[in-house]
């Protein structure tokens, strides 16, 4: 508790910031109606903020709902960004009320030298809002929360708290013991206060945790660090210039090593601006009409999920057309399932995967968005075992080779593409839905291909009769019972997305063990 306010205030919460009448330098400034507790009290280097941050005159200027707080550390990568530390306290000065803007024009609060720059609007989260604790995880459900502080090195009393996936506006309390994960619910009272069990209420949930903090008090453990937070988030844009203008120069990219080739041409690790790191897919000159790519790529800008690939920017004016991307460490997941073959990776994580990719169609469903290239080679993977979705809509606009066999001068990936969609070209959501079930299967049998020994005209015809894929070796039963939905004969009977992701989530959930009950520790 090195950074606490205890000598002015009592106040044993850590803090970044404070301003105090008392004209000490060098401690901690504390006012009464202003004590700023640390959100970042994490042991993760990248993410803490090293001291704090300022000394305090700035903040005796009007604090207002434009603070903010960051929430992981962002290094700037133009001349118009500002660079910032996790903690520190974010002045926005424009853009906040632009719906959908991803950056706002902001000044620094953490230092004396009025530092102003554009920020990534996912980076901060509002001051004093619940959202800015470093312990808060918002919509994270039970199985993620497990897995993040299950993480190896994990010590008991690491916790973090998550918004209820059952219970709309109520939050669960998540606590690594040394040896599980025990969830508690938050309730609370009609008159607002908050609880875990009801003999102690308190007027927060930032007051709850303090008390936890200090008091084990019927909790399995007392709670100890806020669970590491591994995700950062990708800023959508490149910059706050390509939000808009998102046709760029290509000089200020390098492309520095080749990743892979696909069917439209080859993706290169490279870097934008030097400060970027970014994924450039370079098209085979002829294969699209630059008019429809334009058009596709202008929607595609706009789809914003964490498991889907963002796209950043295109350099279209000359061939080969550029598609700038996100960049992901480890490439396809088809590969990267073909390298494992089984030894690391078991069904637990291939479950999380589809959770994972279901999850970013859900998005693409609600936005009614189809992407018409589901499969294992279209899915990317990230650190920290993400998996997002790429390539949607590009079949739309390319010319395609390949696994791609031509059907009535169309050319399609016959073993993903739903026989509705191969014979009266109807695609849909749920054409999609069919090829997420043969994801499944190449996820459950390790980037194998899908109908071995058949082409694609024997596939056809034998879907046609009724076949299906049999049960892959080692696939749960329920989880084959999800790949036969999707591969209903009659679109309407397939399931949604949405509730995919919601079965694939609660996959190994059994309801009656997932909860400790106030009244099971309350004394
Ligand atoms: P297809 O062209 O049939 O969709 P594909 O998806 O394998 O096949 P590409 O999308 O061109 O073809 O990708 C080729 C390879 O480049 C991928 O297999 C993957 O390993 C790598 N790759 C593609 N996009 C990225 C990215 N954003 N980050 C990291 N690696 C990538």
């Amino acid at each position: 508790m090195g950074n606490s306010c205890q000598k002015h205030c009592g106040n044993l919460r850590p803090y970044v910031l404070c301003c105090c009448p008392s004209e000490e330098k060098g401690t901690c400034y504390v006012t009464e109606s202003i004590v700023i507790s640390n959100p970042m009290v994490n042991t993760s280097i990248s993410q803490q903020p090293s001291q704090p941050v300022a000394s305090a005159p700035v903040l005796r200027a009007s604090l207002s709902s434009r603070v903010y707080v960051a929430l992981y550390d962002y290094q700037a990568r133009t001349a118009e960004d500002l660079s910032f530390k996790a903690g520190e306290l974010l002045e926005v000065l424009n853009g906040e009320d632009t719906q959908h803007s991803g950056w706002w024009h902001a000044r620094s609060l953490g230092s004396l030298h009025k530092r102003e720059g554009y920020i990534p609007s996912n980076f901060v989260a509002p001051y004093k809002s619940i959202e800015a604790e470093p312990w808060f995880f918002g919509e994270v459900k039970r199985v993620d929360a497990e897995k993040q502080l299950m993480y190896p090195g994990t010590e008991a009393g690491v916790f973090l708290i998550r918004e209820s996936e059952t219970q709309r506006g109520e939050y669960s309390l998540s606590v690594f013991d040394g040896m599980s994960v025990k969830h508690y619910r938050i309730k609370q009272l009609d008159t607002g206060d908050y609880f875990v069990a009801r003999k102690k209420t308190f007027p927060d949930v930032t007051a709850l945790v303090e008390y936890y903090k200090r008091y084990p008090d019927g909790l399995c453990v007392r709670l100890g660090q806020p669970c590491e937070k591994k995700e950062v988030p990708a800023p959508f844009d490149l910059s706050y210039k390509t939000q808009d203008e998102w046709e760029i120069d290509r000089n200020s990219l390098k492309l520095l090593k080749k990743l892979g080739s696909g069917q439209f041409g080859d993706v290169w690790e490279g870097m934008w601006n030097n400060t970027t790191p970014v994924a450039i897919k370079t098209l085979k000159p002829g294969s699209m009409e630059r008019r429809d790519f334009l058009r596709e790529a202008q929607t595609m800008k706009k789809l914003r999920h964490p498991k889907l690939i963002q796209l950043y920017a295109v350099c279209s004016l000359e061939d080969p057309i550029y598609i700038i991307t996100e960049l992901m460490r480890h490439g396809s997941l088809q590969q990267y399932l073909q390298n494992d073959g089984g030894t690391a990776i078991k069904v637990q994580q291939q479950v999380d995967m589809a959770a994972q990719v279901a999850a970013g169609m859900a998005y693409l469903e609600s936005q009614n968005y189809v992407h018409r290239d589901l499969a294992a080679r279209n899915v990317l993977v990230g650190e920290h075992n993400v998996y997002k979705v790429a390539d949607f809509g590009l079949t739309r606009i390319f010319q395609v080779e390949n696994v791609y066999e031509p059907v009535a001068g169309m050319k399609l990936p016959i073993k993903w593409t739903a026989p509705e969609a191969l014979q009266f070209n109807k695609f849909s959501v749920k054409s999609d839905i069919w090829s997420f079930g043969v994801l499944l299967y190449e996820i459950m049998t390790y980037g194998r291909m899908p109908y071995p020994g058949l082409n694609g005209a024997q596939v056809l015809q034998k879907l046609e009769k009724g076949y299906r894929m049999p049960q892959p070796p080692d696939c749960p039963p329920n989880l084959y019972l999800i790949m036969l939905d999707c591969w209903k004969k009659s679109p309407e009977e397939r399931p949604t997305f949405e509730t995919l992701q919601w079965q694939l989530d609660d996959f190994f959930e059994t309801e009656s063990e997932s909860y400790f009950d106030s009244n099971t520790f309350a004394r």
